[in-house]
C-alpha cells in the first residue's frame, strides 16, 4: 500500500510515524516543498517548543479551541495531552510542566522534539522528500495521482494532507475541484498595535488580571497582559485575538478596546474605596499607591493623564477628577490600529471545512482514503500548547486510519 503525506511539519511527521508503526508494510513518503522539515517546531515556543498543555480532560481541553471545539472534543478521547507526553517520554524526551500548565521538553530546546520525530521516521523506514512540493492531487480509479514541483507525478493508494495553513495554491485548487471547501484564512494569536501616550515608556510592565473588551461586540477576556513597545500583548490579548479572529479581521484591525486595569474590581468597589480614602485618609496624597495589582509607574501615568498633581490630597480631589480617574482605571478606551506578530506563537484560522471531514478517522467525507491532519483544518487553539496538541491528535487519528489494511 503506497501512502503519501503532504507536508513535513508536526502533523505530517506524527501521522507518518503512527501509520508506519501500525502498518509496517505500508510504503510511506513525506513530501515537503521547503528544504527544512519541522521548521515551525524549531521556532515554536520561543525555541523551546510548547509541546502540549497539562489539561487531561477532553471536554475541558476542547474549550481552548475557538474553532473546532465540538469536533476535537471527540478526537481528544482517542489522543490527548497525556498520550502525547507518554509518547515522547517513551522515546526518551522528558517533558516538564510550567506553573501556567504549558508543557515543554526538559531540555528547553525544540531540537529535542525535532530529533525525536526525525529518529522515529527514519527508524520506521519513512522516505523523506524535502524540497518537493505537491502541485496537484487527482483522484481516479480509487487512486490518487500527485503532481510534484519537480515535474514528476506518482500514484498512491492513500494520501494525508498536512500542509499547515491553507494558503491559496494549485494544491488548494485541486482540493476544491475534488469537492472540498476551504474556509477563508485569518490570523489568530496576535498582539494589538496601539500608539497612545498612556502606554508610552511603560514597555515591559505586566499585570496579572486585566479585563480587555472589544467595544464593538462586547466580547472580553480577563488575564495577564503585557505592555510592549508597540502596544499590548500577553495571554488576555492573545486569547481575545483568537476568539475574535474573524471579527477583528473584518474590521481590518481597526477597533476600540476597553481596559479594566483592575480586573475584578467594579465601579462601585472603587467609589467605596475612594470615599474611604477621602474620609479616613484625607491628608494623604492621591499619588501614594493604592492598588497592589497596579504597578506604580502605570498608576502615576494614569494620574498624570487625568491631570492629578502629585501634591493633591484625597480630601481635595474634586468629584469630576475622581470620576475621570475611575473611568481611566476601569473603562479606559484605546484605539487599536493593527496587529503585531506574537513571537512565541502564531496560527491561522480557516482551512478545510470541518463538516467535510470524519473526525473518527480524519478522512474526507467527499473522497475516500484522503485524510487531513493539523493546521490545514479549520480549527485553532489559543496559545499554550493547544495548537500542537491539535496536530498530534488529528495526525494520530489520521495515521491510524490510513494504516488499516486494504480489503
Ligand atoms: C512562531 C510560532 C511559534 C509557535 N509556537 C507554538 C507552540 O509553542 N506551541 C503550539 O502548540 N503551537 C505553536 N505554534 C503553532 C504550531 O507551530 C502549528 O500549530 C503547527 O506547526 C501546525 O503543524 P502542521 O504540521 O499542521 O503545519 P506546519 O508546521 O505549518 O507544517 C506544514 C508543512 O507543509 C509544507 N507544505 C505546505 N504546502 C505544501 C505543498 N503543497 N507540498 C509539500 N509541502 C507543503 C510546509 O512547507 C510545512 O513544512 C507556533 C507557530 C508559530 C508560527
Amino acid at each position: 500500500m503506497k501512502c503519501a503525506i503532504i507536508g513535513g511539519g508536526a502533523a505530517g511527521f506524527f501521522s507518518a510515524v503512527t501509520l508506519a508503526q501500525k502498518n509496517p508494510d505500508a510504503d510511506i513518503s513525506i513530501y515537503d516543498s521547503s528544504k527544512q522539515f519541522l521548521r515551525k517546531v524549531k521556532i515554536s515556543g520561543g525555541g523551546r517548543c510548547n509541546v502540549t498543555h497539562s489539561c487531561f480532560e477532553p471536554k475541558e481541553l476542547a474549550l481552548h479551541y475557538p474553532r473546532g471545539e465540538k469536533e476535537l472534543k471527540g478526537a481528544f478521547y482517542t489522543w490527548q495531552p497525556r498520550d502525547t507526553v507518554d509518547w515522547f517520554e517513551d522515546r526518551g524526551v522528558q517533558i516538564k510542566t510550567e506553573d501556567d500548565g504549558r508543557m515543554f521538553p526538559v531540555s528547553d530546546n525544540s531540537q529535542s522534539i525535532i530529533d525525536c520525530l526525525h529518529r522515529q521516521v527514519v527508524k520506521n523506514g519513512v522516505v523523506l522528500c524535502e524540497g518537493v512540493g505537491v502541485k496537484s492531487l487527482l483522484h481516479e480509479e480509487e487512486q490518487f495521482t500527485l503532481g510534484f514541483s519537480n515535474g514528476r507525478s506518482e500514484r498512491f493508494d492513500r494520501v494525508c494532507v498536512a500542509t499547515g495553513s491553507m494558503k491559496s495554491s494549485s494544491l488548494t485548487t485541486s482540493l476544491e475541484k475534488l469537492g472540498h471547501t476551504i474556509e477563508p484564512l485569518a490570523p489568530s494569536l496576535f498582539a494589538f498595535d496601539i500608539t497612545d501616550e498612556r502606554l508610552k515608556e511603560l514597555a515591559g510592565i505586566s499585570l496579572e488580571n486585566v479585563s480587555v473588551r472589544v467595544k464593538s461586540n462586547g466580547k472580553s477576556q480577563t488575564g495577564p497582559i503585557l505592555i510592549t513597545h508597540r502596544g499590548l500583548s500577553g495571554p488576555a490579548i492573545l486569547k481575545l485575538s483568537a476568539w475574535e479572529a474573524r471579527q477583528l479581521n473584518e474590521s481590518e484591525y481597526q477597533f476600540e478596546i476597553e481596559l479594566n486595569w483592575l480586573g475584578g474590581r467594579t465601579e462601585t468597589d472603587i467609589q467605596t474605596f475612594f470615599a474611604r480614602m477621602r474620609n479616613q485618609k484625607g491628608q494623604q496624597f492621591v499619588k501614594s499607591k493604592l492598588f497592589d495589582e497596579l504597578p506604580r509607574r502605570l498608576w502615576e501615568k494614569i494620574l498624570s493623564y487625568v491631570k492629578i498633581e502629585g501634591t493633591l490630597q484625597w480630601a481635595q480631589l474634586p468629584k469630576k477628577l475622581e470620576a475621570q480617574l475611575i473611568k481611566e482605571l476601569i473603562t479606559a478606551t484605546f484605539q487599536v490600529r493593527g496587529k503585531t506578530m506574537n513571537k512565541e506563537e502564531f496560527v491561522t484560522c480557516g482551512g478545510i471545512r470541518l463538516k467535510e471531514v470524519n473526525f473518527k478517522k480524519m478522512e474526507s467525507r467527499v473522497i475516500p482514503h484522503l485524510y487531513f491532519a493539523g493546521e490545514c483544518l479549520d480549527y485553532d487553539g489559543i496559545t499554550g500548547g493547544f495548537n500542537f496538541q491539535g496536530a498530534w491528535t488529528t495526525s494520530y487519528i489520521a495515521g491510524t486510519a490510513m494504516a488499516e489494511k486494504q480489503v
